[in-house]
């Protein structure tokens, strides 16, 4: 106790001379002869800015938007429909002050997914992306899309992603998790890998609400939905993707994950090692990781930190990782602002904010 005051006496008056001198006071002239720190140079910002989970809504999808009300705070639904539908100038607004060069549009989900009638799901998803077309084409330098797809019918959502990429010149298909409770894992759904392999563009898989909620989400609807349910769904998604051996039959298929991976990033270690005790029929030739490294790609939309972004690119790959936002549910300021001051080195800022979307999107 004693020693202990004795120090804080000796402090107080190395403290006290210290202020005395000046040095303590800034502007004061002592102060001027103290050492400064080295300024640390700003990063240098990325030469471009792509994001591409960007969603709009329209009028005709706006009752299954209405499915998410139960995922986010009633009145926050009332006011996103209005931004979700604007093509123009409250768009590009938002990403002209950000410094955003290029958005990959998708229909905000669950869209036609959800509809039980399969010509109806057909007809629509042909709606939206002769819709999204149109206005990708009035912005071509701003805008590109992501097919919406009626996955009801394998072969017809194959024709309809061949439609939009050779003809509408869409970077791709964005689908919002399972359908009717059907999972892309489905061997009815080898059609359609087999479409996406040889069309050579990525599915983006984005969350969905399942058609079931387990009891672990009981008493506890903030779990329900952005919070927590829709990284457990999506991320076991793309792992039956991997177990039922969908990579294998078809290894140069890409798939986008968002929200930096839907937890995976963190998870490769164990997936492998576990595997080997599992009670399971699956047997594959490679480890989980192998698969997941070669076929899922990852955006960091709606998860803005470095050690996040870290364990992505390290786990992932530095060319696996892209940039992106989630507008509007996401805000634009926020993202970009970390983006461009993110912990990276120069030639992985720009490989995450524009050069990896540019060569998987083949955007010129
Ligand atoms: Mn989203």
């Amino acid at each position: 106790m004693m020693s202990n005051r004795r120090a804080f006496i000796r402090s107080a008056a190395v403290t006290a001379a210290a202020a005395g001198s000046g040095l303590l006071l800034p502007g004061v002239a002592g102060a001027r002869s103290a050492p400064q720190p080295t300024p640390v140079p700003a990063p240098v910002p990325p030469h471009r800015i792509i994001a591409l989970e960007e969603h709009f809504i329209l009028p005709e999808f706006v009752d299954y938007l209405a499915e998410t009300k139960q995922n986010i705070r009633p009145a926050l639904f009332d006011k996103v429909v209005p931004i979700l539908s604007d093509f123009g100038a409250r768009r590009l607004d938002v990403m002209d002050s950000n410094g955003v060069d290029f958005a990959v549009l998708s229909l905000s989900g669950p869209g036609v997914q959800i509809e039980p009638e399969t010509a109806r799901a057909v007809r629509l998803a042909r709606l939206a992306n002769d819709r999204l077309a149109e206005e990708v084409a009035k912005k071509p330098t701003r805008y590109g899309g992501f097919a919406h797809l009626a996955l009801q019918d394998p072969n017809a959502a194959a024709d309809e992603l061949e439609r939009c990429v050779t003809q509408l010149k869409f970077q791709g298909a964005l689908v919002n998790g399972e359908t009717n409770g059907v999972y892309l894992d489905d061997r009815r759904y080898d059609i359609f890998w087999e479409r996406v392999q040889a069309l050579n563009v990525p599915v983006y898989l984005h969350p969905g609400n399942p058609p079931d909620k387990s009891h672990m989400y009981s008493d506890h609807p903030e779990m329900w939905g952005p919070v927590w349910s829709w990284a457990v769904e999506t991320c076991s998604h793309a792992l039956r993707l991997v177990f039922s051996g969908v990579f294998e039959r078809f290894p140069r298929a890409q798939v986008i994950l968002g929200h930096m991976g839907e937890t995976l990033p963190i998870q490769l270690w164990r997936l492998d090692s576990r595997i080997a005790i599992s009670n399971t029929t699956h047997t594959l030739p490679h480890p989980p990781s192998h698969y997941l490294k070669q076929n899922i790609r990852l955006t960091t939309s709606g998860v803005c930190s470095d050690s996040a972004l870290r364990c992505a690119l390290d786990a992932f790959g530095t060319e696996n990782v892209m940039f992106s936002i989630d507008y509007p549910f996401e805000d634009s300021k926020t993202a970009v602002a970390w983006i461009k001051r993110a912990n990276l080195t120069e030639a992985e800022r720009n490989a995450v904010a524009y050069g990896n979307a540019g060569r998987i999107l083949h955007l010129a």
